[in-house]
């Protein structure tokens, strides 16, 4: 499990999802729309799988992208397991 690479995927998903968002209202188009709830449910699952503890394997949350100790082992989330 890569901590890492699951926040820089969910960076890059939160990215195109708000380009998205803008460009389906900017352009009023009903594709955009579409293409930002399905990133959005992209990234809910990925977030779902990818977002947890490497050491205890418990998800995150939202709460969870600043943190430096898991709040369920208190493991370092820097050091991978
Ligand atoms: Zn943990």
């Amino acid at each position: 499990m890569k901590l890492k690479r699951a926040k820089k995927v969910i960076a890059g998903l939160l990215a195109a999802m708000a380009a998205a968002v803008v460009l389906g209202a900017v352009w009023a188009n009903p594709v955009f729309a579409a293409a930002a709830v399905i990133l959005l449910l992209v990234l809910i699952s990925y977030s779902f799988s990818q977002w947890r503890c490497p050491h205890c394997g418990e998800y995150l949350g939202w709460v969870g992208k600043g943190i430096q100790l898991c709040p369920f082992c208190h493991e370092r989330l820097d050091q991978e397991a």
